[in-house]
């Protein structure tokens, strides 16, 4: 029931001249690699890479293909490593399935605009033509045992194929697999159509086939006649070939178009020079159809296809007047057409391969390219100016988007690709899970993770390694624009920004607030110089804020009215607080209770008083009672200025989104201080306020942190302390 015998008669049919030992041994170890794992199907798992490496037998593989065609999902989904297989057959196979191995992890997420990239990154990541073959073949075997696999999963499958798959061997020119892998997506994708277009494919071979097998032969016997060695086959045309035909007409049955089938003339390779006398001899017989003749041997399809088209008409019987289509090519064309790229090798030497360059020793992605070129012209115009698309890389986003850059690449001309604003606040780049430098040379098929920090700006240096002109131009241009004025006047709003938190007026024009500068006099253009530097980022706004106005001034005398205020509101827990920040010299941990007969005021003057049950308790030194106590037992309390708090209200304006609570809760929590209270609240449709009332705190630089965490949550227009 293992296939593998079909492996090796299969070998020996196309005498294929492999050491047959090797690849029994290939099948062995890969069979109890997979041992214990079944298909989908049901089989055991081996079945499959049999097959495999049966239908790459088709396309002229050497023995280390078939080998590493049999091992192919060894490395992936067993234990066996590739270290393993290297020992055993050597590098050429463990660097063959590490490309498969490598490509497997490319998956599509199927949206137009990445599709196209993401055959290109398919193709270059293969560095080698052997690995995509075999991939291919992978493929259709997948897609043909694709019924077994669960519905939604046959749908996204088939959908990749149709998309990446089919057009790769496409522009390989490998019809024959594009052919197959076409008709399966079909099958899977649009079940009921498919069955439509096969059930009036049979009824027209049916009706057809008596008609089409004389036509064959009268060629034939004609052309035998004239003086040809050839073959003559008719061959219908693939169920998606016919469906796209219609569907590109608006036709609604097969019977309306006249090119369901083709007749294939084939001359043997010595005899290309007869082409088109046969070509001419035939229009001489048969009145052509001139719209429909093509020279692909003259112009080649850009994957390399070749071939005489001609539709004619009166080939059959004399009152049928239907034009048939003839296709006339050699063995060499014919093969090509079939097995596409992969024919080269077995016409590597031939005379007739040279047209092309086509030499398999040589990069045969350059051979890729040039189809590519002349395949979308239109799309490749712009990239071929810069960079030709053999010096590309393609890398992914972690979304996985397919990203294509030159070469040399580095993370930051790939976060400059992705958008301009990453560039310029890129911090951190990680590559494939693991932080890299910004001048790291990214590989093909790295996963390319930017981290951005809003206050960060590009940096000269950069210009020393960045590869591709966009980046280079765009860190240029924000150096240009970031010139004198602009600085200041960035500096200028940034200071403004949090003269207006801190509830101060904003700068006049002779910036007269800086005059007076860390006791130095600062001339109107020092002052000038220190906000562009402010505006480049050499000085935080802060520094020279607690530069301009002392905590004191900042903390005004209304916050301790603000403070009465919350003390009359604030019941008896908070007064506990309040005592906290007391201290009585000479005792550690002193006793301290407040009196009741009057009201302390925060940071108001105090005094002790020591009981003989309670401690001591704490008046006002302006109470009635204190007066009339006994003097003796009076003891001097002081407030701790070190844990004494400041208690301050701010008031933050927000465009309304979804998650800013969540994102504000988390900034709080990491500066750390206490609120006593918020209120969040609509002001319109988009807009909100939230207010927080009496965050607690113990210096300039808390409330300096606090206003500039806050200022930098998304959303967030203003941030300011309410006197
Ligand atoms: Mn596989």
């Amino acid at each position: 029931m293992i296939n593998f015998d079909n492996l090796k008669a299969k070998i020996k049919k196309h005498a294929y001249d492999f050491d047959v030992k090797r690849i029994q041994l290939a099948f062995e170890f890969a069979a109890h690699a997979h041992e214990g794992q079944k298909r989908f199907s049901g089989e055991p798992y081996i079945t499959h890479p049999i097959e495999v490496a049966i239908k790459v037998l088709d396309f002229y593989p050497d023995e280390d293909m078939v080998v590493a065609a049999l091992l192919h999902d060894v490395s992936e989904d067993t234990d066996r490593t590739l270290e393993d297989i290297e020992d055993v057959f050597g590098p050429t196979v463990s660097n063959l399935v590490r490309g498969l191995e490598k490509l497997s992890k490319v998956r599509s997420r199927i949206d137009e605009p990445e599709i196209e990239n993401l055959r290109k990154m398919f193709v270059s990541m293969a560095t080698d033509i052997r690995v995509i073959l075999i991939k291919l073949c992978d493929r259709w075997h997948n897609m043909e045992t694709l019924q077994y696999v669960r519905k939604e999963k046959q749908e996204r499958i088939a959908r990749e194929t149709l998309n990446v798959y089919a057009p790769i061997a496409s522009r390989l020119g490998i019809y024959k697999i594009k052919s197959a892998l076409e008709d399966l997506c079909f099958k899977f994708l649009q079940p009921k159509m498919y069955d439509v277009i096969r059930s009036e494919l049979e009824l027209y071979a049916s009706q057809n086939n008596n008609f089409i097998d004389k036509e064959k032969d009268l060629l034939h016997k004609w052309l035998t006649k004239q003086g040809f060695k050839v073959t003559v086959s008719a061959r219908l045309k693939t169920l998606f070939s016919i469906y796209k035909k219609l569907k590109r007409k608006g036709l609604s049955s097969i019977d309306s178009l006249y090119d369901v089938y083709a007749i294939r003339v084939v001359l043997p390779n010595e005899d290309e020079l007869k082409l088109y006398e046969l070509l001419g001899k035939i229009h001489q017989r048969w009145t052509p159809i001139s719209k429909r003749f093509k020279d692909y041997v003259a112009v080649p399809k850009p994957n390399g296809y070749r071939s005489l088209h001609t539709s004619v008409v009166g080939l059959g019987p004399k009152d049928f007047n239907r034009p048939v289509e003839i296709q006339i090519r050699t063995q060499e064309m014919h093969d090509e057409a079939e097995s596409g790229v992969a024919s080269h090798w077995l016409y590597k030497d031939s005379k007739a391969s040279k047209h092309k360059n086509f030499d398999m020793q040589t990069n045969w992605i350059d051979a890729l390219n040039t189809f590519q070129s002349t395949a979308d012209n239109s799309e490749l115009m712009q990239g071929l100016q810069m960079d030709m698309f053999n010096d590309r890389i393609f890398v992914l986003t972690p979304n996985g988007d397919v990203k294509d850059l030159p070469v040399g690449a580095t993370p930051i001309d790939f976060a400059y690709n992705v958008h301009t604003d990453l560039g310029h606040h890129c911090v951190l780049a990680k590559v494939n899970s693991l932080v890299v430098s910004l001048d790291h040379e990214l590989k093909n098929g790295d996963v390319v993770e930017i981290v951005t920090r809003k206050t960060s700006e590009p940096n000269q240096y950069w210009l020393t390694f960045l590869v591709t002109a966009s980046a280079r131009q765009k860190v240029k241009h924000w150096f240009k624009t970031r010139d004198f004025d602009k600085n200041i006047k960035t500096g200028r709003e940034i200071l403004n920004k949090y003269l207006l938190s801190f509830g101060k007026p904003i700068l006049d024009s002779d910036l007269s607030v800086l005059k007076n500068f860390k006791g130095d006099r600062l001339t109107v253009n020092d002052r000038e110089k220190l906000l562009e530097e402010i505006g480049l980022g050499k000085i935080l706004a802060q520094s020279v804020l607690k530069n301009i106005y002392s905590f004191d001034e900042i903390i005004s005398k209304t916050d301790d009215k603000k403070v009465e205020e919350l003390k009359k509101i604030k019941e008896e827990k908070s007064l506990k607080n309040l005592v906290n920040s007391m201290i009585v010299c000479g005792l550690s941990e002193p006793n301290l209770t407040l009196s009741d007969c009057c009201d302390v005021k925060y940071l108001g003057p105090i005094i002790g008083y020591v009981t003989r049950d309670k401690g001591i308790t704490v008046h006002s030194t302006i109470c009635k009672n204190i007066k009339s106590m006994n003097p003796d037992r009076r003891v001097e309390v002081l407030w701790d200025k070190k844990i004494a708090k400041w208690f301050v209200d701010i008031e933050i304006l927000l465009l309304d989104r979804p998650g800013f609570l969540r994102d504000f809760t988390e900034v709080i929590s990491k500066v750390g201080l206490k609120i006593h209270d918020l209120n969040y609240q609509s002001v319109d449709d988009n807009n909100k306020k939230l207010f927080l009332h009496s965050v607690e705190i113990t210096n300039y630089d808390d409330l300096i942190s606090l206003i500039r965490r806050i200022s930098s949550i998304a959303g967030v227009t203003s941030v300011s302390k309410v006197n």
